[in-house]
């Protein structure tokens, strides 16, 4: 029923290469190659599609014996290097585990249908699992993405009726604009004041609300970007990367001290939405282009081109 994945790598590492040269990924390859255990290489990136194809993928095709839940834990705007450059403990905490996998991604689109490395496009790129030119988000300032492409917040409600559905986010625009044609079914829909208040309540989604299908999206490492510069040589925005990877490792902390934690599959995801070049975003170099993904259960992994 799948395609094979290794084949649709393989077109992705054309598409890839065709579109964005590839001088300038040296610091990134330098600082990454060999740190971590990723299961593909920058030649080989997955577009960012992949996210909301896997989540479906899950919800439909997982164990059945217990209940299904999902956490996406977003951290906006956080270079690969500069990821390999600081101080973690989700990160490698998840990458441990015996069903898990770190992969080289990218958003920005590909050769043809190429979109803004904003934080609207890229985020909606996630929920949606398409490009622009089907979500209709081409940059910051829309009003809502297209009926027609409807987040995986959506389409988990639609398989199970039942689920508690949270969209959690520091930038407010995500739910107020992106998701706003799905305010009826987002049971909690939550803009947070700082990253701190983003942790707290989405702790609060985990263990007290018993969401069942979390999106949660953190701000800070791209405001630090904005203000100190995005790269891996920049102390301001790398230690923003630790702290807020120390709340997604207190949060999938939370996820295991749930009273039926035994009795439920969870899908966690860590992701971005963009890179950075110098003080901003936007264009097509693989220093704004390149992502990253963390799945602890990499056999659900599934995208269409
Ligand atoms: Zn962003």
């Amino acid at each position: 029923m799948f395609k094979n994945v290794k084949i649709l790598l393989f077109m992705v590492f054309l598409s890839n290469l065709s579109c964005v040269g590839m001088k300038s990924v040296d610091v990134q390859r330098d600082f990454v190659e060999g740190w971590l255990d990723f299961e593909n290489s920058y030649s080989t990136m997955i577009p960012q599609t992949i996210v909301s194809a896997t989540i479906e993928n899950f919800l439909k095709n997982g164990d059945g014996e217990k209940d299904k839940k999902v956490l996406l834990i977003g951290y906006d705007g956080v270079r690969t290097d500069a990821l390999a450059n600081t101080s973690l403990v989700a990160v490698p905490y998840l990458v441990a585990q015996e069903h898990s996998g770190i992969y080289h991604t990218f958003v920005g689109g590909i050769k043809g249908n190429l979109q803004k490395t904003y934080s609207a496009p890229g985020w909606t790129t996630i929920l949606t699992g398409q490009w622009a030119d089907k979500h209709k988000v081409v940059h910051n300032f829309v009003l809502s993405k297209s009926d027609e492409t409807p987040s995986f917040l959506a389409r988990a409600k639609a398989l199970f009726p039942e689920f508690i559905i949270a969209s959690l986010v520091h930038w407010a625009p995500l739910n107020d604009n992106v998701l706003r044609n799905e305010k009826d079914i987002i049971d909690i829909m939550y803009n947070s004041k700082d990253d701190k208040d983003l942790f707290e309540n989405t702790r609060s989604a985990i263990l007290e609300k018993n969401a069942d299908v979390i999106f949660s999206v953190f701000l800070e490492t791209d405001k630090m970007g904005h203000k100190y510069g995005f790269s891996p040589f920049i102390p301001e925005y790398t230690q923003k990367i630790t702290e807020v990877d120390k709340y997604a490792f207190d949060l999938i902390k939370s996820v295991e001290s749930r009273e039926n934690y035994a009795n439920e599959d969870w899908l966690i995801i860590l992701t971005t939405d963009h890179g950075g070049n110098k003080f901003t975003h936007g264009g097509q170099t693989q220093q704004e282009r390149n992502t990253w993904l963390v799945v602890n259960q990499k056999k659900y992994l599934y995208f269409e081109q």
